[in-house]
């Protein structure tokens, strides 16, 4: 009846320290439940199409705003998918990123970038298989394919891309031409 209270008298030396001598099992990751291998993932897919589309645009990562920590952290490409890839082979949780100052133009938001490719996909886009064009229609300044706008006249690379794509689906070019005139957008003399 009263082994317990036998027991309790004992002061010994706390079985755990002989069990080890070494540091090997301090502190071990835990790994990752199932839920949270999904989701990153997830993350890990996001984060490839994100690239896909972003890159290409010039942006050098994503910034993320942290939930743990509240403040913002920059993500270089690479250095996100290592550390997405870290996080699944070893259940560490994400670095918290030192608070440096980068261009913030660089980096995508990452809730933006990833509202983006999901829009994208929902479309069902490929990540970069936007309408190519080489030139201004206006100004026929050459332009990279991933420009928004002319970096000489400022005009919208858009209106172009959709003139382009509306031809492709067999529309007559000057019913285009008007319904873009009629949408408020200067005329302009594509080839
Ligand atoms: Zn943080
Ligand atoms: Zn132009």
């Amino acid at each position: 009846m009263s082994m317990d209270d036998d027991e309790s008298l004992d002061e010994g030396e706390d079985p755990s320290e002989n069990v080890s001598g070494d540091d090997d099992d301090a502190d071990p990751a835990q790994p990752l439940s199932p839920d949270e291998r999904e989701s990153v993932e997830a993350d890990l897919e996001d984060l490839d199409s994100m690239r896909t589309v972003f890159e290409a645009q010039g942006a050098k990562g994503v910034v993320i705003a942290c939930s743990e920590c509240g403040s913002n952290h920059f993500y270089g490409w690479e250095l996100l998918r290592e550390s997405l890839e870290h996080m699944l082979a070893t259940g560490e949780p994400r670095m918290h990123e030192p608070a440096y100052q980068p261009r913030e133009d660089d980096y995508v938001v990452w809730d933006y970038g990833k509202g983006y490719v999901d829009a994208l996909a929902d479309a069902g886009l490929e990540g970069g298989s936007r309408v190519p064009i080489t030139r201004c229609a206006w100004c026929d300044t050459p332009v990279e394919a991933h420009f928004a706008f002319c970096p000489s006249c400022g005009r919208p690379m858009a209106v172009v891309r959709l003139f382009r794509e509306l031809l492709g689906r067999g529309l007559d070019e000057r019913d285009v031409r008007s319904l873009l005139l009629r949408a408020g957008f200067e005329p302009f003399g594509i080839d």
